[in-house]
């Protein structure tokens, strides 16, 4: 599973790639997709997650999207997310440790201040 090509600073790809496995994590336990694919709802959470990415005003110095003082998404798919991760987000450390350490890192970052915004270059 590679991040999207879009996608060219390691901070971001990695993110990206965090995102992916995250996503085909929950949708593989909980909507039991044939191999390989996600159901459309996941696919759907999934695309729009990496377009905020990509569009991030912080860029490689955002941290965690939990953390954001600007947060861009809308209500509805940041709760869809926000269940995503509660159920995906423990069971990463067991199947995908470095991803999980590396993001749990992430998110030790301080959220940069919304002042430091600047447009998205990925
Ligand atoms: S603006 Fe905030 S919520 Fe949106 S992608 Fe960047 S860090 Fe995440
Ligand atoms: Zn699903």
């Amino acid at each position: 599973m590679n991040p999207p090509p879009t996608f060219t600073h390691p901070r971001l790809r990695r993110e990206a790639k965090t995102i992916q496995v995250m996503t085909a994590l929950y949708c593989r336990d909980l909507h039991h997709p044939p191999a390989g694919t996600l159901c459309a709802d996941c696919q759907e959470l999934q695309e729009y997650a990496l377009q905020r990415l990509q569009r991030c005003p912080f860029q490689e110095d955002k941290s965690t999207c939990a953390k954001c003082r600007v947060h861009c998404y809308q209500p509805a798919l940041r709760e869809r997310v926000r269940v995503m991760m509660r159920y995906a987000g423990p069971r990463m450390l067991r199947r995908h440790p470095i991803l999980a350490v590396l993001h749990l890192l992430d998110g030790l970052r301080p959220a940069p201040e919304p002042a430091a915004r600047r447009a998205p270059k990925t």
